[in-house]
């Protein structure tokens, strides 16, 4: 596959991450392919934040967002913390943008207001499912007449506007990795695109935003390829020149799923607190789906170099270089990744990275205050709070046995207690204990039978600092994994 030719366009490309929960490695994963093809031919890479959905919308995720991919060394040119030609960069404020755009697709015959009841949409979604139709609506307003349509928004009904999806025929678009892709309308919904508070859904201001802003190529997830018609449709109704598209692959965990954080941790910061560094981070995921181009080895074969630069990555870059089979975020490769990096580091950054980033000041603060009551002479501190520095800890079986528990059961109390704080976004010990204790009421458990092999999963220890101020500091992701790798050890005894 050749080059894709920006058709004249300077290049700008962006990543769109909507501000919902931790900073997530697909988010990463995905800049840096933008980062590096926005730096390979001399344009720009935009961060642009996706946040008008409320509903989903997290206090301080953007911040983290922001921080956490410049932990990864990524840089933007333009976005909420540096702006730009285009600012405001966040969706939430550029609400009178989209509205404007919806009464333009109005006039232009690309949309149309729906006044049906969510009752009603309802019923009907729940028919159309039964029936097995494509779609969820059944364009029962679209027949609504221009006048008629007037009428009732004179008289105050609460309306929103839908794209108006061609009838019959296909859409088709060209994927710079897959070549044409291509979507009968009619399995297409008449997608909202204006709710009826005025707020936009993401079709609508993303397509908005990319032409406004200039995206010449709009590269993201695979997940997002069956939106890609609604978005060809739109800029077809507005009469804009559509980006080039490239899908990039779903990361997978090892068994070919969908990488989720049941089974790998998915947060950019675990990894963060893991010790890995961001260059080999950044080297890791430039490998997902992508190849270094080869060059000849000695012996006269062609070999792809594993280990190299995101400034070599800049240079040698080109999309033609995927593979679309689901790469896989295999940790062992990451970690003898880092191992490599590691090994060539100096002393001096040894130094710096150990105080900067492992005992750290802010880390060493919170941990403090619980091993004060604990500790008698500094020499016992890494002994007594070694867990909150070690990577995977191992379990004596003997800690483990509870009186009248069986291990299956103890691991299923495990298991559940984990489930039951996953909803848990603000991470706070009080949180923590107020989760901990409905789910005790909920299900019945002793606290006992959960508290101890919950502590002992965490910490590795019977006699540890307060169980939820532990929890807190440690953070969910790395409860998340000891607790799973707890459970997981309890199988193999079982
Ligand atoms: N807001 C979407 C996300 O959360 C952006 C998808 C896109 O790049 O169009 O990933």
């Amino acid at each position: 596959m050749s080059k894709p030719k920006p058709s004249g366009r300077p290049v700008r490309v962006r990543i769109a991450p909507s501000p919902t929960g931790d900073p997530h490695i697909g988010t990463a994963y995905i800049a840096l392919f933008n980062y590096a093809f926005a730096k390979h031919h001399n344009g720009q890479f935009i961060l642009r934040i996706e946040d008008t959905d409320q509903t989903r919308f997290r206090k301080d995720s953007e911040r983290l967002i922001l921080e956490t991919l410049r932990w990864v060394g990524l840089t933007w040119d333009e976005g909420p913390d540096v702006g730009g030609p285009h600012a405001p960069y966040r969706q939430s404020e550029r609400t009178e943008l989209y509205k404007e755009h919806a009464q333009i697709l109005l006039e232009k015959g690309g949309a149309y207001r729906c006044f049906c009841t969510p009752e009603r949409l309802d019923t009907v979604r729940k028919e159309r499912a039964t029936a097995k139709l494509g779609g969820g609506y059944d364009r029962h307003c679209r027949a609504l007449s221009v006048e008629e349509s007037a009428k009732r928004v004179a008289a105050g009904t609460s309306f929103t506007v839908r794209l108006k999806v061609p009838q019959g025929g296909a859409t088709v678009f060209r994927d710079e990795l897959r070549g044409d892709v291509s979507f009968e309308n009619e399995g297409i919904d008449d997608q909202v695109l204006l709710k009826s508070d005025g707020f936009p859904t993401y079709h609508l201001a993303n397509v908005v935003d990319d032409h406004v802003m200039l995206i010449s190529h709009v590269m993201r997830g695979e997940e997002w390829i069956t939106s890609t018609p609604k978005h060809c449709i739109l800029y077809d109704a507005f009469g804009w020149e559509r980006p080039a598209f490239a899908h990039f692959p779903l990361l997978r965990n090892a068994d070919k799923s969908k990488i989720s954080k049941r089974k790998n941790p998915t947060s950019i910061n675990y990894y963060r607190r893991k010790g890995v560094l961001p260059a080999a981070l950044r080297n890791f995921l430039a490998l997902m789906g992508w190849s270094f181009p080869p060059t000849s080895a000695p012996d006269g074969t062609d070999v792809s170099k594993e280990i190299f630069t995101t400034n070599e990555m800049v240079q040698a870059f080109d999309l033609s270089r995927f593979t679309l089979g689901g790469p896989v975020f295999d940790i062992e490769k990451l970690t003898w990744m880092n191992g490599q990096y590691l090994k060539s580091m100096s002393d001096d950054a040894w130094v710096t990275h150990l105080q900067k980033e492992v005992f750290s000041e802010t880390y060493l603060r919170r941990i403090v205050p619980l091993m004060k009551e604990r500790v008698e002479k500094f020499e016992d501190f890494i002994d007594k709070a070694g867990f909150f520095f070690s990577g995977d800890l191992t379990y004596d079986p003997a800690s483990l046995e509870l009186k009248g528990r069986t291990r299956a059961q103890t691991a299923e109390a495990l298991a559940e207690a984990m489930e039951a704080l996953e909803p848990v976004e603000e991470w706070s010990s009080a949180n923590i204990q107020a989760t901990f204790e409905a789910f005790l009421a909920k299900s019945g458990l002793k606290a006992k039978d959960v508290y101890m092999p919950f502590r002992i999963a965490v910490t590795g220890k019977k006699d540890s600092p307060p169980l939820f101020d532990s929890v807190e500091v440690l953070g969910k992701e790395i409860v998340r994994r000891r607790v799973r790798l707890c459970v997981q050890f309890l199988g193999t005894l079982a």
